[in-house]
């Protein structure tokens, strides 16, 4: 595909043709794709009054309300390089990214903003503060996700609603090209200190014009975002192609099983992804039904591993098929997905179930210890190139020749392909666990677990031991009223598993720690 030089670019088209068409959804609150168009210039003039100017940073520390997609285009529109911080951040790691980024504008939730200040302000280069009232643009406050008392806007910020409204016109209304940089994304920072990918604004629009090409969207189409906006998954599949597509983005501030039910049905949207976790906290949900699901056209899992026991269970209970997606933040999100109306194959021996086929103009390759391809069917690190791999890290040019050598990313994932071109991911090489000299892949365990009744979520780690070097040791969380001992899913688990991969110590847990975008942290449980 050809893709618009930016996301920019097809929000102006969607202007053009649509604008009375709903561009934002958020509870009863509407935004119409002229309106946006209004605030996101009135934000770029106010920027670029206040000697914000072009390739300067603005970070957004927002959850999913109106207001991330003002900020973000009104940024563009004022020439800025966005970086996406998730809000719960604080101390140190908000510290890093916001100096290491060079960020001068920031917005963030007002309810953050004292936070910020007492914990961090002194210690950043941030000089222009706008701060947001999740209650705008709703009259119906949903207490389940809005907890906190309406404040006013604090000191040493203004209003970004206030000042978007006031609508200074932008003095020149600034054209992305396609190689400037869209989003600095900061990685969670599991392998060192947090880097940024640089997503340029044609890795952008790449993958959100080929989200809404590969999943045969109708123009206008509602897109639910499931997953968060502050993450590539839900600024790139879900904002991006929702702008691209002149769709309706539907926001429901945060991820609450019962209030996302609620928006499908008020919403309903004909495309969602987020990750598999997000996928069982709503099948465990006791008032989800088919209905909520039937306005989908496709619903994809991405950025996190999808147990084929999940996919089975999801669509028996409540109609969906599970479309696999597999990307990463430098890959501005998919690689590779499982096309609509086709079902993607589990590898018969390890139980996996494919991430998909490479798009149309991605190379994937999977490389030995050597760097050369391997055969189909054999494990190796998972290399891609392709119109939406980063060009490299912030000002990590270290970073950027291991990363990326010579523009191929290395993923750190192992992988296998078969032959008819479908995608494996194993498992990340840096969980592989090392019991007496045999390699384990957690997710292979993972997978067997999901398979039990009773099992929720599973989380497989290696644990320091004295003889083997490793142990696998399995952490799982219970359905709601399931019943079943830690012995007995071990056994359950030695039945199906090699020796040396069966969990010799299973502990269960009434929740699972996970990342703020869903994932689950092994590393946590790792200690
Ligand atoms: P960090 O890179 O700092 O550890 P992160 O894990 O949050 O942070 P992301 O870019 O959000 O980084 O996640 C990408 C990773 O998620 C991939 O490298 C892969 O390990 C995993 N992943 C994504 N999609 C899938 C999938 N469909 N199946 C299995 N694993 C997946």
């Amino acid at each position: 595909i050809t893709p618009r030089p930016s996301v920019l670019h097809a929000f102006r088209e969607a202007v053009r043709d649509a604008p009375d068409h709903p561009a934002i959804a958020y509870f009863d609150g509407r935004v119409t794709y002229r309106e946006l168009d209004e605030l996101s210039d009135g934000l770029a003039g106010h920027l670029a009054g206040r000697g914000f100017a072009p390739g300067d940073r603005l970070a957004i520390m927002l959850q999913n309300t109106p207001h991330f997609v003002i900020a973000l285009l009104g940024a563009w529109k004022a020439g800025a390089a966005v970086v996406p911080v998730n809000p719960m951040y604080k101390g140190g790691e908000l510290t890093h990214i916001l100096t290491d980024a060079e960020v001068t504008a920031l917005v963030c939730a007002r309810t953050g903003w004292e936070a910020y200040i007492r914990e961090t302000a002194a210690d950043t280069p941030v000089r222009i503060a706008l701060t947001a009232d999740a209650y705008d643009f709703q009259t119906r406050n949903d207490e389940r996700v809005l907890r906190d008392e309406r404040i006013p806007v604090p000191e040493d910020t203004d209003d970004l609603l206030a000042v978007a409204r006031a609508g200074a016109r932008p003095p020149a209304v600034h054209e992305p090209a396609p190689g400037d940089i869209a989003l600095i994304s900061y990685t969670s920072g599991t392998s060192g200190t947090p880097k940024g990918a640089i997503n340029t604004h044609v890795n952008v629009s790449y993958n959100a014009d080929r989200q809404h090409l590969l999943h045969e969207l109708p123009p206008g189409s509602a897109i639910f975002a499931l997953a968060p906006l502050f993450h590539i998954t839900g600024m790139v599949c879900e904002l991006g192609a929702s702008l691209a597509g002149a769709g309706t983005l539907a926001l429901a501030y945060r991820f609450e099983t019962g209030v996302v039910l609620d928006a499908f049905a008020e919403h309903r949207p004909a495309y969602t992804v987020g990750p598999s976790t997000a996928f069982m906290a709503l099948m465990a949900h006791p008032q989800a039904t088919r209905d909520h699901f039937a306005s989908f056209r496709i619903i994809s899992s991405g950025g996190a591993p999808l147990p084929p026991a999940l996919v089975e269970r999801f669509e028996a209970v409540l109609g969906p098929y599970l479309h696999n997606g597999y990307g990463l933040t430098e890959c501005t999100a998919p690689c590779a997905s499982v096309p609509p109306g086709v079902r993607a194959p589990v590898d018969p021996v390890s139980g996996t179930l494919a991430v998909g086929v490479p798009g149309a103009d991605t190379v994937v390759r999977i490389a030995g210890d050597d760097g050369k391809d391997l055969p189909f069917g054999e494990p190796g690190e998972i290399v891609v190139s392709g119109p939406m791999v980063v060009p490299g890290y912030w000002r990590r040019p270290d970073a950027t020749e291991a990363g990326m050598p010579g523009g191929e990313l290395r993923t750190g994932d192992i992988g296998f392909m078969d032959e008819d071109g479908w995608l494996y991911v194993v498992d990340r090489k840096k969980d592989m666990i090392n019991a007496s000299g045999f390699k384990v892949w957690p997710r292979e365990v993972e997978d067997v677990l999901y398979t039990h009744p009773a099992v929720r979520e599973a989380a497989v780690v290696g644990k320091p031991h004295p003889y083997r070097g490793e142990t696998v040791k399995a952490y799982v969380s219970l359905r709601p009223g399931a019943e079943v001992t830690p012995d007995e899913l071990a056994a359950y688990c030695a039945d199906r598993l090699a020796a040396y991969k069966y969990p010799r110590e299973v502990e269960i847990l009434p929740d699972l720690p996970k990342t703020t975008s869903g994932k689950i942290l092994r590393r946590e449980l790792r200690g």
